[in-house]
Order: structure tokens, then sequence, then C-alpha cells
């Protein structure tokens, strides 16, 4: 069911979970203070507790009081970057419940741009815990109908139109001594120079393989004699193939490419073939989604 912002601040605050808009998906969110509310969250999404979740905060100084340790990186990439899709990762605090952090001693945390999001964060008053609000391995939302197709009227959702980037936010590491790293590539991309080095997935916990995959529908990644553009095929339960062009560009490719996922997915397609992406670094967000998009096991 919807639900305004105004009753999805008191929800929060009063441990229940809702599901709001950011710039990247929708997130399932609860106070990141209550570790009941938060294993609501797990509960909800049937996400095993090995996957830390990303606290959304109102302001940079919120940011640092969740922090143990606040390196003058961090505080760098929080002021160019948010609000912004980006989740920075560093020390936390012992106040941070291990149900968050999924044991880790250390929170990911991001101010997110989306103007519902800061207003329902700055109503609320809490940090707020969320990963994206979708069952867990399958697609992430994009829009509130997403949510609901979802949870159904398990969880109240706040409606704030499709999401701008599309997908999920990059994910970086900061360490004590400053060393920035990153952990899920995202459609903001730090200039290399600034990062000391790609951490290989297997550090970035929750990173499973299979992920964003539809439900039905099997995606694949194929070339086919095509005049070059990006397209996917898909094969109709009636045997009708069709074919749809996705944009050139990656931040508009970025913004289609869940919403194509779910609509096809509803649809009852039995494979979609996407084409290759290009090689380039502006596409390697895009790239990792679709790879395990396509992992079936
Ligand atoms: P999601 O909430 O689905 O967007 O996923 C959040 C992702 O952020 C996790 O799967 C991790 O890869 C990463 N992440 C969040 N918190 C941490 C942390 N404390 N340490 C390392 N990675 C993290
Ligand atoms: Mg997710």
């Amino acid at each position: 069911m919807t639900t305004t912002i105004e009753d999805a601040a008191r929800l929060l605050r009063d441990g229940e979970v809702v599901a709001f808009p950011t710039e990247t998906v929708y997130g399932l969110g609860a106070n990141a203070l209550d570790a009941e509310a938060v294993r609501r969250i797990y509960a909800l999404k049937g996400r095993p507790a090995t996957s830390p979740l990303i606290v959304h905060v109102a302001s940079v100084e919120m940011a640092r009081g969740l922090s143990s340790a606040w390196p003058a990186a961090a505080e760098e990439l929080a002021l160019r970057y948010w609000p912004g899709p980006l989740s920075i990762v560093v020390p936390k605090i012992a106040a941070v419940p291990d149900e968050v952090t999924s044991g880790l001693p250390t929170v990911g945390l991001r101010i997110p741009r989306h103007p519902v999001a800061l207003r329902l964060l700055a109503l609320a008053g809490v940090p707020v815990a969320a990963p994206s609000a979708n069952k867990f391995t399958e697609v992430s939302p994009t829009t509130a109908q997403h949510v609901r197709e979802a949870f159904g009227d398990a969880v109240p959702v706040v409606d704030g139109g499709p999401c701008e980037v599309g997908i999920e936010s990059t994910v970086v590491s900061v360490s004590a001594s400053g060393k920035i790293q990153l952990l899920r590539p995202g459609m903001l991309r730090i200039p290399e120079a600034v990062i000391a080095e790609i951490e290989s997935k297997s550090m970035s916990p929750g990173l499973h393989p299979k992920h964003y995959s539809p439900r039905r529908t099997r995606v694949v990644i194929g070339r086919q004699a095509v005049e070059g553009g990006i397209y996917v095929w898909h094969t109709s339960p009636t045997g009708n193939d069709a074919q749809l062009q996705l944009p050139k560009e990656p931040h508009a490719y970025a913004a289609q490419l869940y919403a194509v996922l779910h609509e096809l997915d509803a649809r009852g397609y039995t494979a979609l073939v996407f084409e290759p992406l290009p090689e380039d670094a502006a596409w390697d967000a895009l790239r990792d989604r679709l790879t395990r998009a396509s992992i079936v096991a």
C-alpha cells in the first residue's frame, strides 16, 4: 500500500519497515539503530544475514557520528559526491548493531539525493538501514509498483516515481589510513587516480554472484547478427520473437534496465538475449549487473 512521507517517517521511528525511493533503486528501510527492526528487513527479503546493509543518513554530521574513524578521504568523498549514489564504508561505532553490518566492524553510509528520501530521512531523524526493496536475488525495484509486486500489502511504500539512476550505488571503503577501495561499481565513477586499488569482488560481503535475476525469464548475454547498438531479444511463450532497443548511452541504459527486466519477466518470456555491452569503463557497473543477472544457479 502507498503511504505518505510523514507516515513513513513515523513508522520508521516506531521500528517498522517501509519502502522508499532513492535515486538509485527503491530501498526497504528500518531504523539502523534498532536491531529488531533491521531483522524484519532480512525476514521480508529472505536475505542471508551475511549481506551488510547500507545506512542512509540525512547529513554528513550523522555519518561522522556513526563512524569510529572518519578519515580525511571519507570527508572529501562525502563533500564531493553527497547527496548522491555513492556508499562509503568506514569503521563503525558500537551502537550500530551487528544486524546492520553482518558482524563486520565497518558500516556503509550514504546520503541519497532523491528529494523524497532526503525529506524522509530528515523527518525520521534516525539513520535508516536499507537494502533494495526486492526479494533476495531478484531484480531491484525502480518504481513503487515493482515494490508492490514483490511485497504486496506487507510493506508500506512511499511513491516517488521512477528512479533516476536505476542501478545500485557505487560502494567504496575508506580504511583508517585513508586508502580508498572500490567494492562495487555503480554509475557514479570516481576517477581512477583516487581509488587505490580495485578490490576483488570476494572481499565485498554480500556481493552474491546470482543477483538481480528475473524470476522466470532467463537472461543470456550473446552476440547476435545485428547492425550495432544494444538490443535485447526475447522469445515469448507463444514463440513470437520480439526486439527492443535499449539506449546507447550508459546512464540512459541504466535508468531503463531493471524496468525492462521486470516488465519482460512479468510477461513470461522464456529468454532475453542481451548484446554484450561496450568494454569501456563507463559501462563497468552495467556489465557487472547484467553478468550477475545471467547467472542461473
Ligand atoms: P544493497 O543493499 O543490496 O545495495 O547492497 C549493499 C552492498 O554494499 C553489500 O552487498 C556490500 O557489498 C556493500 N556493503 C555494505 N556495507 C558494507 C560493509 N560494512 N563492508 C563491505 N561492504 C559493504
Ligand atoms: Mg539488492
